[in-house]
């Protein structure tokens, strides 16, 4: 299970691919709303974060006994962002609480009181859904969503949630007027997830809550405080491969001068 939501593997369009390392077993966007995780994430390329494995630990911790104000279960990791709220909920949860989580940095989540409202002022009328065809109800709300930029094209949230998912992000447009930009912002802001706009980690194959590596592996390790000891400048500054990014060297262990930022190890050398 998720150790962030308790649920098993679940739908993938609602938490992401199982993420497991070093005995921590996540969700991938329940690690993205986790709360305050998220600033303590390491950017490790354009759009790839590594989360660091004792902040993950210590959210898991302070979950332990909050409360979803959904389904009434502990370890409810994601708080609304408005200060002052300490509405908590699960990631699974967050529909049916009408909570809203922005799939976008720095990913923040909103309980049902605090969440974000259409700036749009428009009413639906007598209109059905522009997907389904199904009537939208008689006002905007949480689950009737309308385009930004056209105000006429009405829709559901799960029908435009399932419609992004097969749109992806590039042929994500309004389905009445193919509105791009204000659209795709509007739908970002109100919750609406829409793939590869997620940090490409979540498609990688690689063990990806990996640590950072933090140790000299030189075949002999000069430094006088040990492989662990790491200085921020000099010669006992640790340098990481650059290929593989699990071994690492401190300067004066591989022979580097001060002034050298990259190395390769031996395995990729
Ligand atoms: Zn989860
Ligand atoms: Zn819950
Ligand atoms: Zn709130
Ligand atoms: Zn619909
Ligand atoms: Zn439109
Ligand atoms: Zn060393
Ligand atoms: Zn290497």
């Amino acid at each position: 299970v998720c150790m962030l939501c308790g649920r098993p593997e679940s739908d993938l369009d609602v938490c992401g691919p199982m993420l497991e390392a070093h005995g921590i077993c996540a969700h991938a966007y329940c690690l993205l709303f986790a709360s305050s995780l998220f600033e303590h994430a390491i950017e490790r390329g354009p759009g790839r974060w590594d989360f660091p494995i004792e902040n993950i630990r210590r959210v898991i911790e302070e979950a332990a006994e909050t409360h979803c104000f959904v389904c009434g279960e502990s370890k409810a990791t994601i708080t609304c962002q408005e200060s002052g709220c300490d509405n908590s909920f699960h990631l699974p949860c967050a529909v049916e609480g009408e909570c809203i989580t922005q799939f976008f940095p720095p990913y923040r989540a909103f309980c049902r009181e605090h969440r974000p409202e259409s700036a749009v002022e428009a009413a639906p009328g007598d209109t059905t859904c522009i997907i389904c065809m199904e009537p939208v109800g008689d006002r905007q709300s949480y689950s009737t969503m309308v385009c930004p930029a056209c105000r006429t094209a009405w829709f559901h949230r799960s029908c435009m949630q399932e419609n992004a998912i097969h749109a992806g992000i590039v042929c994500f447009v309004c389905p009445g007027c193919r509105e791009r930009d204000l659209f795709l912002l509007e739908m970002l802001t109100m919750g609406i997830l829409i793939p590869l706009s997620l940090p490409s980690w979540i498609t990688n194959d690689s063990p990806e809550l990996e640590e950072r590596h933090s140790r000299c592996d030189a075949r002999q390790c000069l430094c006088p405080g040990g492989r662990e000891q790491v200085e921020e400048e000099g010669s006992w500054q640790l340098l990481l491969c650059c290929s593989c990014a699990a071994e690492g060297t401190h300067r004066a262990c591989s022979n580097l001068g001060d002034s050298a930022t990259s190395w390769q190890c031996a395995g990729c050398a």
